[in-house]
């Protein structure tokens, strides 16, 4: 698959902007709506024209046949009379009838001819002449005339063909009496078209173009919150196509909306499950760091956390820090008569029996083996050795079962102003050494540091 650009969101958020909504839009925009009621009319009016022009001609046809017979009939009323005048020669009344012809509103213009072709009489205007031209439009105003012969038959019976007559009439005359009804028409045919009009655009509108409207405008304002909250329901009715459609959406809506809760039960599970985790990580990291400071065997502080207190000690304190070092007497027989398990027991109860004399502020750790240490913060030279001496006291008054009472030998150093941590252990390591060097079971204290010394003495 090839990337592409993702073409720009034609969807507004807006429903009223869409261009489905609004029946302003819905005549004048160019929604299906629009287009159908386009098509539905345009297709209407080409009808309703070639209809209304097949009845405008018809009418106008009936007009002009009217028209010709009304002129045929002439001949029939004064055909007669006038070969009669025309024999006798009788030319007031030639005149008086040719005049009364050309009263007749169908009539334009009349004359006389006698056998011979020559003029007899004439009344009214000229084929194409101006009179016509000015009553009608010029498309109408085709004037046409009709030629009839005169015979006169006398008392026996005997045809004698005497000239012939000329009437004019001009079709303008058959539009002017169909006019009216030409008006009618074509009001009537508007009338229908504007009706229609206005029916299709209802109609048109409230069945396809407000629900297509409505299905846009729902389907815009789809967002994970409102999904499936409100079904779309079409104000049109019946069941056809739109409705259907409508239903998938919302079936579609409903689908999401079981995805969406599906996916934030999951993330609510999967955060529940992270905040535990994170909870037994922290746990156990704390465990870790504990451990990583606290000998297992007596739960005392180890040599590694007793290295960072005595570091710490000896930069905030100065003077006035006393170091006692414990060794238990003569461990290792233990251990070779009762077996490791029972000097472990032993290492756990000296180590109780240690921090039940400790005061508050000291802090007890198991330096390694069987050697404790006790850092005595603000604690001068003879307060850490009496507080050494309580130890050994409380050391040998302790019973062990199946080891009965064990004793423990104590170095105690002071730390002399300057002392290194090194200097400090040294020395209370060799007051340690002197304890049980001298019998054990006992408390010795450190000489001054010698570096010390040199300085002062010097
Ligand atoms: P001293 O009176 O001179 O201190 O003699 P000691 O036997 O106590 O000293 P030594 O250094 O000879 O022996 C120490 C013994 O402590 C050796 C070692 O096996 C034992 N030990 C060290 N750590 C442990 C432990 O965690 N548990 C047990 N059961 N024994 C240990
Ligand atoms: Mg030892
Ligand atoms: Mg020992």
């Amino acid at each position: 698959m090839t990337a592409s650009a993702p073409p720009p969101d034609p969807a507004p958020t807006d429903p009223s902007n869409t261009p489905w909504s609004g029946p302003a839009r819905h005549l004048f925009g160019s929604s299906l709506a629009v287009r159908l009621l386009r098509v539905i009319l345009g297709c209407y009016l080409v009808v309703a024209v070639a209809v209304t022009g097949v009845q405008v001609f018809t009418e106008y046809r009936s007009a002009h046949q009217r028209l010709e017979a009304d002129i045929r009939a002439m001949e029939r009323t004064f055909g007669e009379g006038l070969a009669d005048a025309l024999w006798n020669f009788n030319a007031g009344v030639l005149r008086g009838i040719l005049r009364g012809v050309a009263e007749m509103p169908v009539v334009t213009g009349a004359e006389l001819r006698d056998e011979h072709g020559g003029m007899v009489e004439r009344v009214g205007g000229q084929v194409g002449g101006e009179e016509g031209a000015k009553r009608w439009p010029a498309l109408f105003d085709r004037p046409f005339e009709r030629r009839f012969d005169l015979v006169y038959t006398d008392e026996n019976r005997r045809p004698h063909r005497v000239g012939h007559w000329i009437v004019r009439s001009n079709d303008g005359i058959a539009l002017d009496q169909v006019k009216e009804t030409l008006i009618v028409i074509l009001i009537n045919s508007l009338l229908k078209t504007l009706a229609l009009l206005a029916i299709f655009s209802v109609v048109v509108y409230r069945m396809v173009g407000r629900p297509l409207a409505e299905i846009g405008a729902f389907v815009t304002g789809l967002d994970a919150r409102s999904l499936g909250a409100r079904p779309l329901r079409l104000r049109a009715r019946g069941h056809h196509e739109l409705h259907l459609l409508a239903g998938v959406f919302n079936a579609m809506a409903a689908k999401l909306r079981r995805a969406f809760d599906d996916n934030a039960a999951l993330l609510h599970d999967l955060q529940e499950a992270n905040a535990t985790l994170q909870a037994r990580v922290e746990e156990r990291t704390r465990d870790l760091e504990r451990l990583a400071v606290t000998d297992p065997l007596t739960g005392l502080s180890n040599r590694r956390a007793l290295d960072e207190a005595l570091a710490d000690a000896v930069r905030e304190e100065g003077a006035g820090l006393s170091l006692i070092l414990a060794d238990i007497d003569h461990f290792k027989a233990i251990n070779d008569r009762h077996g490791h398990a029972v000097g472990d027991a032993v290492l756990v109860a000296l180590a109780g029996a240690l921090g039940d004399a400790a005061r508050p502020g000291d802090r007890l750790g198991r330096w390694g083996g069987e050697e404790f240490v006790i850092l005595c913060p603000s604690t001068d030279l003879a307060a850490a050795q009496a507080l050494a001496e309580s130890m050994r006291l409380r050391v040998s008054e302790t019973e062990i079962a199946g080891v009965g009472r064990r004793t423990c030998s104590f170095g105690v150093a002071a730390r002399a102003a300057g002392e290194s941590v090194d200097g400090l252990l040294v020395r209370a390591d060799a007051a340690l050494y002197a304890a049980k060097h001298a019998g054990r079971d006992r408390v010795e204290t450190a000489g001054p540091s010698p570096a010390l010394d040199r300085r002062s003495a010097a």
